[in-house]
């Protein structure tokens, strides 16, 4: 393991973006673990749900019982001597990070984030204080076939987002299809391993009664959104072509909730014909998210989209879906970080920027806002075999930077779907998007 430079250093060097974000990022592209006392206070709160990806840095079966078990889906980080203002962070395990969850030895109880010493026995620096998510009640009441409400509908961005992954698995199968950063299929088959409830292929019934324990119990009303998603449907899924496997969800919510919360459809980028039926359906969002958008990348990092939609084919039907949804409403996203990842990537951070930027300038003069997520280098996923490490913290502050600056010039309005924009309230906790917005 690299450690980075001191984060002092790096705050001073990119002193225009909130220490909030540096911090979430750099969590992000490293991961952390948690000691053993820390995770028995871990036990009550909300675990990880595993609700897409693993977006772990290690496998299940590298992970002790009480990880796999008390894992929290997400982390608040909040005080501490840089006076950190809350910010929500996705939990990714690595027991090889810098980064450390640990209990608060004087006074006793809360827990801390801690930079380890670069070398054992070297003191740790402790960053700031951690809040853990509460179990909501909601996840408490299993459904009418038993199956936890963590596994048909978990909750993300400090319960912002409930997010329905209705199929589990992907139809672009195997190293000539798959994205090379993605681990769909094979967290599917461990997390079924592991003896998890891991459920394929969500039934709308089963989706609805999951919203209906959520309706009831969210008292405070913290859910805003659902996402609808899941792997690609190449042939067809239950009878369906993609569009409709994925409009059944909304049409059955919309009716049984109409307006209770932002629908939000990710999937790929569809002929019109198809995006109108989304549409129809009652989404209010759309995600085809284009992943790299050099197409070179496109092409290799994506052999399966690219084989049987194609990268010029999958930008025009972004644009064109705007016509159907409002470019607001269109949010593709990105993964941040495979623009240089080995053996395909840009060789330095200036071109891997410039290439993103060129994107980003793209869609956002029509007036359609990309979002990204910051690259988790999962094992078991094509682009581990060659990349061991993530990209440089510095390669991702300057990507933070051009995105910002980007949005500004564009003067686009904050992404709908996403909660409040700004340090100390986005709720996204896969990237620094909404922090620096
Ligand atoms: S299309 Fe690519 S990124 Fe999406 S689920 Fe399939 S393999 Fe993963």
């Amino acid at each position: 393991m690299q450690f980075p430079d001191s984060l002092l250093s790096i705050k001073k060097q990119f002193a225009d973006l909130p220490f909030e974000a540096i911090l979430k990022t750099d969590l992000l592209r490293l991961g952390l673990s948690f000691s053993p006392e820390a995770l028995k206070v871990c036990a009550s709160a909300k675990p990880k749900s595993y609700f897409i990806f693993s977006f772990d840095r290690v496998a299940q079966k590298d992970l002790s019982e009480i990880e796999r078990k008390s894992v929290p889906e997400e982390i608040a980080l909040i005080g501490g001597p840089h006076d950190l203002k809350r910010t929500i962070v996705s939990v990714r395990v690595n027991p090889a990070s810098p980064y450390r969850i640990e209990t608060q030895t004087s006074p006793p109880g809360p827990l801390s984030l801690v930079r380890r010493g670069r070398v054992e026995g070297e003191r740790s620096d402790p960053i700031c204080d951690v809040i853990l998510p509460s179990f909501p009640a909601y996840y408490g009441v299993p459904l009418s076939s038993g199956k936890p409400v963590a596994d048909i509908a978990p909750t993300i961005e400090w319960g912002y987002l409930i997010y329905l992954t209705a199929f589990r698995l992907c139809q672009y199968f195997g190293a000539e299809e798959e994205c090379q950063f993605c681990d769909i299929n094979h967290n599917y088959r461990q997390q079924k391993n592991a003896g998890r409830p891991y459920t394929g292929i969500k039934s709308s019934g089963e989706i609805l009664e999951a919203l209906d324990i959520i309706n009831q119990k969210d008292t405070e009303k913290l859910s805003h959104a659902y996402t609808v998603t899941g792997g690609s449907v190449t042939s067809q899924l239950g009878g369906m072509k993609e569009s409709e496997f994925y409009a059944q969800y909304a049409r059955a919510i919309e009716k049984r909730f109409p307006g209770r919360w932002i629908g939000k459809a990710v999937v790929q980028a569809l002929p019109e014909d198809e995006v109108k039926i989304l549409k129809d359906a009652g989404y209010a969002i759309y995600h085809p998210n284009y992943e790299a958008w050099d197409k070179r990348l496109f092409e290799a990092l994506c052999p399966g989209k690219s084989r049987y939609v194609g990268r010029d084919e999958w930008i025009r039907r972004i644009v064109e879906s705007a016509k159907i949804f409002g470019p607001e409403n269109v949010i593709p996203n990105f993964v941040a970080g495979v623009e240089m990842s080995k053996p395909y990537g840009f060789e330095t951070i200036d071109e891997a920027v410039a290439s993103t930027a060129e994107g980003l300038d793209f869609f956002m003069s029509q007036g359609i806002c990309p979002r990204f997520t910051v690259w988790c280098v999962e094992p078991n996923t094509e682009l581990s075999k060659t990349n061991s490490e993530p990209p440089s913290l510095a390669y991702y502050l300057r990507l933070l930077q051009v995105y910002r600056d980007t949005f500004r010039r564009h003067r686009l309005p904050i992404p709908p779907g996403y909660g409040e924009a700004g340090v100390g309230k986005a709720v996204f906790s896969v990237s620094a998007f909404m922090d620096v917005l």
